[in-house]
C-alpha cells in the first residue's frame, strides 16, 4: 500500500457508527465518522494514525479493517459508553446531509492523548470535532508539522464559534462545504466568504461544492475543480473527510505543499470521494485499488483538458 521512505500522516477526528437514509436506501450503525473516511483515503498513499475514541460498542472487525489497511491505532482509545453515533438522511438533492442526531457519547468527555511518537508528524489533519479537541491535539505536537488542515461544520459553528475562530488562526489550510462557508462568513458570495474565511488566519481555504466541486484559495491564487462525473450517487456521507484524506495523502506522498501539488492533490482528493459515494459507508473504497484511482485520473484529465 504504501512504500518505506514514509512520511507519517496524524489525524484527530470522529470514528463513528452512522445511521443514514438516502433515496436509495436506509442503514443503522454502520462505520462512519470524519477520521475514519479521512484514514482509509489516506491510507492509500501512506501511513496514517488516528487520535479519537470509540465506546465498548464499536464492533471488533472495525479495528480489523483499519488494521489491513496499515492505519495506527495507538491514539485510538476505547472508553466507557457508547460510540459517537450521527443519524442523517439525504433527500434527492445529495449535496445537503440534513442530521437529524448527533450522539457526542465517549466524546463529550475525550481527552486526547497523543501518543509520544507520533508528536513529530509531518502532516496533521484537524477532521470535523469539537474544535477545543482539534486545539488540544495541535498543542500536543513536538514541532510545527509542515502542514495542518482542518474541517468543521454547522454543528461546531453554531455551538463552539469562539473555540473554531481559535484554531483556524493556527492553521495552514481550512475546508468547508459552500453552506458552512457561508455561515462562518455572513457572506453568501463565495468569493467574498473565502476572503473573509482568510481573514480568520489560515493561508488557505477548499471550498466543497459536493457533485459541482471544489473551490481553491490562498491569498495569491485559486484553483477550480470540477467534481469527478458519476451516473449514480448512493450515500454522499463522508465524501468530504475522503476528499481530504486523498488530498493529503498525496500531498504527503508528493512530499511537496506548492501551488502544483496541491492542484493535484485536489484532483486526487475528488476521485478518492467519487469512490466512497458509489456506496454506503466506505464499502466501495475498501474495494477498490491504486489502479482504480489512476484509471479516473487519467479520465479526468482527458475530459478537463482543453
Ligand atoms: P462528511 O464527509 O462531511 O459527509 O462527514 C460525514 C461524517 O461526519 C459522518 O460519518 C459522521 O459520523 C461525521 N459527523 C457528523 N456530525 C459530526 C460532528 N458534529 N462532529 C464530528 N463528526 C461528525
Amino acid at each position: 500500500m504504501f512504500q518505506e521512505e514514509e512520511v507519517s500522516i496524524l489525524v484527530i477526528g470522529s470514528v463513528a457508527l452512522d445511521s443514514v437514509k438516502t433515496p436509495f436506501g436506509t442503514r443503522e450503525n454502520i462505520l462512519g465518522g470524519s477520521a475514519t473516511y479521512f484514514s482509509i483515503a489516506a491510507s492509500f498513499f501512506n501511513k496514517i494514525n488516528i487520535v479519537a475514541t470509540v465506546g465498548e460498542d464499536f464492533p471488533k472487525k472495525n479495528f480489523e479493517l483499519f488494521r489491513s489497511r496499515g492505519i495506527g491505532l495507538d491514539g485510538l482509545s476505547v472508553d466507557k459508553g457508547k460510540t459517537f453515533h450521527w443519524k442523517g438522511f439525504y433527500d434527492y438533492d445529495l449535496n445537503t446531509a440534513h442530521t437529524v442526531a448527533t450522539h457526542l457519547n465517549v466524546f463529550k468527555d475525550f481527552n486526547p492523548q497523543v501518543p509520544e511518537n507520533l508528536r513529530n508528524s509531518e502532516f496533521l489533519f484537524l477532521a470535523n470535532i469539537d474544535p477545543d479537541l482539534q486545539y488540544s491535539v495541535l498543542k500536543q505536537m513536538k514541532k510545527r508539522p509542515r502542514l495542518v488542515a482542518l474541517d468543521s461544520m454547522n454543528y461546531w459553528i453554531t455551538n463552539k464559534r469562539k473555540s473554531l475562530d481559535r484554531i483556524i488562526d493556527k492553521i495552514d489550510v481550512i475546508l468547508l462545504n459552500d453552506a458552512e462557508a457561508r455561515q462562518f462568513s455572513g457572506e453568501s458570495n463565495l468569493i467574498k466568504a473565502a476572503q473573509a474565511v482568510l481573514s480568520y488566519g489560515p493561508k488557505a481555504v477548499i471550498i466543497k461544492r459536493g457533485e459541482y466541486g471544489v473551490l481553491y484559495f490562498s491569498k495569491n491564487s485559486h484553483f477550480i475543480a470540477p467534481a469527478y462525473l458519476l451516473e449514480s450517487i448512493f450515500d454522499p456521507t463522508g465524501a468530504g473527510d475522503t476528499f481530504a484524506g486523498g488530498l493529503m495523502g498525496y500531498l504527503s506522498k508528493a512530499k511537496k505543499v506548492d501551488d502544483a501539488s496541491i492542484r493535484k492533490g485536489i484532483i486526487f482528493g475528488s476521485i478518492l470521494a467519487s469512490f466512497t459515494v458509489e456506496d454506503f459507508s466506505a464499502n466501495k473504497l475498501l474495494k477498490i485499488s491504486m489502479k482504480d484511482i489512476k484509471g479516473r485520473y487519467d479520465h479526468f484529465r482527458k475530459v478537463t483538458k482543453f
